[in-house]
């Protein structure tokens, strides 16, 4: 079972960290553009605007992004120590169930009831 969780565990990684370096190379076009528009006219305020609007969504789901990585990388370094799967409040077993639906809990059912995910 846990290696079929830690296979789920690396694809998420190698997904948000795809993702990460897309958003990268996003921020970076649109540092050149940004700078190459002020230098051109440097008056246009509406559309600037709209570029750092953007920019701000980029920035929160990059946050996003990096708490998921954090989230993945901690289950699979638990998985190499051999302590994946155990509530880290109470110490018991996490369900099954739980685990295969969110492999990156750190939390049985019983702890995370009324608690943030
Ligand atoms: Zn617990």
């Amino acid at each position: 079972m846990i290696e079929q969780l830690k296979v789920k565990l690396l694809d998420t990684k190698k997904k948000i960290v795809a993702q990460l370096e897309q958003l990268t190379q996003e921020k970076s076009f649109h540092k050149d553009k940004v700078q190459a528009k002020w230098q051109e006219m440097g008056d246009k305020e509406e559309d600037n605007a709209v570029e750092v609007a953007n920019f701000q969504d980029n920035i929160s789901l990059e946050r996003d992004l990096e708490v998921n990585l954090e989230k993945a990388e901690n289950a699979l370094s638990k998985i190499e120590k051999g302590e994946y799967g155990k509530c880290e409040k109470c110490g018991s077993e996490i369900e099954e169930a739980r685990l295969t639906a969110y492999p990156e809990a750190t939390h049985c059912l019983k702890c995370t009831s009324g608690q943030k995910l």
